[in-house]
């Protein structure tokens, strides 16, 4: 595989050799936008579903990745996506035939897009067939088992990173940049507010073993992510109260509401909420000894919208998937070094958090929290 930048000058020397370059060249070919170095990344996705197909139509803007591959249950979807994004039969794969991918040189790395509680068996079979793998969020149910994934990609020597795509939005690097340079002095407090309203209740969102939980999960994450980067540290215990309205809907082990207090080594505190059931709920505020910082919305598709105690934070909107597949790109061949991590040990760490805040809701009691 060359470069984008190899592959225009070959073709400015010579077009002789074009029927045998590879796909990946030809991906090159087709990319649009500025000319970025280095290999691109051939992904396949796994899980055609909501999210996937936001990564695939994201992708086609991407410099460095490229989708060459799909993995569905479903064979009408692998026709549509087939024929929107010129994908050749031998690139699709089944749940039960993903394996074989293992023998296939047009795919570099699998984007898994299924529901948190296949993540671990999926991952790990990818893994296993040697191939990168990218995950989505939360990376698992529990921190067990994301460090067990951890451990399967380092075994088998390929990446696993977590498709945390706000760790690459500008006006959020921008925070953390001013946070780093200590432009806001010593931070006190951090407050994340991260919820909407869940429609069908036979979604899997809802089901204790393909969600691992409730909206803690699947959007109270991001209040426990953002505390961290936003912070600048990992915290070291943690107090929760859970509420729920709707046992119906939101059954044993599916939280509606969940309110946590999170405790760093500086003596910052973070004040969250994560729900299933309130609207309007995309907000981080940090306040700190010379300043302060506000993000809302502060992790939806964007635009993510901001400004600290020194004016309104003007960085331009981009896709964020757009952005996070070229990163991670530049992260699987270059060792690029991001900012805020996306490795599976960040995952792992977001996944200890919302074990101790399980457990506090439980217990009633503050939990320590070890990472
Ligand atoms: P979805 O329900 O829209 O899609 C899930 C896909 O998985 C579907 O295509 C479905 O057919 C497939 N699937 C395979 N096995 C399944 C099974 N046993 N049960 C149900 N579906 C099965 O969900 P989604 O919104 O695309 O979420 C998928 C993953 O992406 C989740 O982990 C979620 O947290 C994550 N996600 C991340 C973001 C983000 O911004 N990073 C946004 C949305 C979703």
């Amino acid at each position: 595989m060359t470069s984008r930048r190899d592959f225009l000058e070959k073709i400015a020397v010579s077009t002789i050799g074009l029927p045998f370059l590879s796909f990946a060249n030809t991906a090159c070919a087709e990319a649009e936008g500025p000319v970025a170095d280095g290999k691109v990344l051939r992904v396949a996705i796994m899980g055609l579903g909501g999210y996937g197909t936001r990564v695939a139509e994201a992708m086609q803007s991407c410099t460095r990745a490229k989708l060459t591959g799909v993995i569905s249950g479903t064979p009408s979807k692998i026709k549509d996506w087939q024929s929107k994004y010129n994908i050749p039969e031998k690139n699709c794969y089944n749940y039960e035939n993903f394996d074989n991918i293992k023998n296939n040189p047009d795919i570099d790395a699998v984007y898994i897009i299924t529901p948190n509680g296949l993540h671990k068996e999926q991952t790990i079979r990818v893994a296993n067939a040697g191939k990168h793998v990218i995950c989505e969020k939360p990376m698992a149910n529990n921190a067990r088992d994301g460090q067990e994934m951890v451990n399967a990609c380092k075994a088998a020597n390929v990446k696993l990173l977590i498709g945390y795509r706000i760790h690459f939005e500008p006006k959020t690097l921008e925070i953390v940049r001013m946070r780093m340079d200590g432009e806001f002095g010593k931070v006190k407090f951090f407050q994340g507010l991260s919820g909407f309203t869940i429609g069908d209740p036979k979604q899997w969102r809802l089901n204790k073993e393909l969600a691992g939980g409730g909206a803690l999960m699947d959007i109270g994450i991001y209040a426990i992510n953002g505390s961290r980067y936003m912070i600048g540290e990992e915290p070291i215990w943690v107090t929760a109260q859970e509420t729920k309205t709707d046992p119906a809907k939101f059954k044993d082990g599916v939280d509606e509401t969940i309110q946590f207090q999170l405790g760093f080594p500086s003596g910052a505190v973070a004040s969250c909420l994560s729900t299933y059931a309130m609207n309007n709920l995309d907000r981080f505020f940090l306040t700190a000894e010379k300043g302060y910082a506000l993000l809302y919305p502060s992790t939806g598709y964007g635009p993510i919208e901001g400004e600290t105690h020194k004016g309104k934070l003007m960085h331009p909107h981009k896709t964020h998937q757009t952005v996070q597949m070229d990163e991670m790109a530049a992260i699987i061949f270059d060792d690029k070094k991001p900012v805020v991590p996306v490795d599976g040990q960040e995952g792992v760490k977001d996944m200890k958090i919302i074990d101790a805040i399980y457990e506090a809701t439980r217990s009633g009691k503050s939990v320590d929290i070890r990472m």
